[in-house]
């Protein structure tokens, strides 16, 4: 789902183009990506939400996409990519977007800084920076299975997060669930699959530069602290 920021920007001079948020399931990526995009006025593309969405409504999208998600696997390559072009060149994004959760594989990253480069369409004006979050397997263990979400979105977690009345959400008071791929056993093939699938992405972006690593096991407010200095080292160094 494209999440529009909602109110003004705390940092509207800053342009932080294009960026990915990469790490494992649980490392606060869509976190990080909603506290971005309120500094920055840069509206939050998740892979995860859009495919979400698309079971929600029943699209044929969704059917192809459910079984998959919800065994910790990826879906395939191709629709996740047109999903995600399509959604940057329909929008106006000139000051820049965060992708959450995107890419996922090789191909994936291929693609997409392809279509940056070579698109004719592409509204993309900077290259790509690359921030990976980094969160040990015991705590990642522990968020992911103590995580609780709403309809609209708002994320608790019963163990670091819990909302003042158990089950219902703070902000608009419906009923919060647990996301059917947040069971250990699903979390355990989604760690499997990020180790054969996306680590190996996390290195292609290391390699060409225009990366930072930032440590995710600190307070939530700390971890968007460090990530806004490392966005204005990455756009103002040479690299
Ligand atoms: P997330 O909300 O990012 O944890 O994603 C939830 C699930 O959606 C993943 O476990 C995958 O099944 C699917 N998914 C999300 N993003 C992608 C992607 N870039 N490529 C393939 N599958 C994805």
């Amino acid at each position: 789902m494209m999440t529009e920021p909602t109110t003004a920007p705390a940092d509207k001079d800053f342009l932080p183009g294009p960026v990915l948020l990469l790490g494992a399931p649980g490392v606060g990526k869509g976190t990080q990506a909603k506290a971005l995009m309120a500094a920055y006025g840069i509206p939050q593309i998740s892979t995860g939400d859009i495919l979400r969405a698309n079971i929600a409504n029943g699209s044929e999208l969704g059917r192809s996409a459910k079984a998959l998600m919800d065994q910790g696997q990826l879906v395939p390559d191709d629709l996740v990519n047109q999903m995600v072009w399509h959604k940057i060149l329909d929008e106006n994004l000139y000051r820049g977007f965060i992708l959450d959760g995107y890419p996922r594989t090789l191909a994936q990253a291929d693609y997409i800084d392809s279509a940056i480069n070579e698109d004719p369409k592409s509204p993309v004006r900077m290259p790509l920076v690359a921030i990976s979050i980094v969160v040990d397997y015991e705590q990642l263990l522990h968020r992911i299975t103590g995580r609780r979400i709403c309809p609209l979105g708002h994320i608790f977690n019963i163990y670091s997060n819990p909302s003042m009345a158990p089950g219902i959400c703070d902000v608009d008071g419906s009923v919060l669930v647990q996301r059917p791929d947040d069971s250990e056993a699903v979390f355990t093939e989604r760690m499997k699959t990020f180790e054969s699938q996306t680590a190996p992405v996390i290195e292609h972006y290391r390699k060409q530069g225009r990366f930072e690593e930032i440590d995710g096991d600190q307070p939530v407010e700390q971890v968007t602290g460090a990530i806004e200095a490392a966005l204005k080292r990455l756009r103002t160094s040479k690299r």
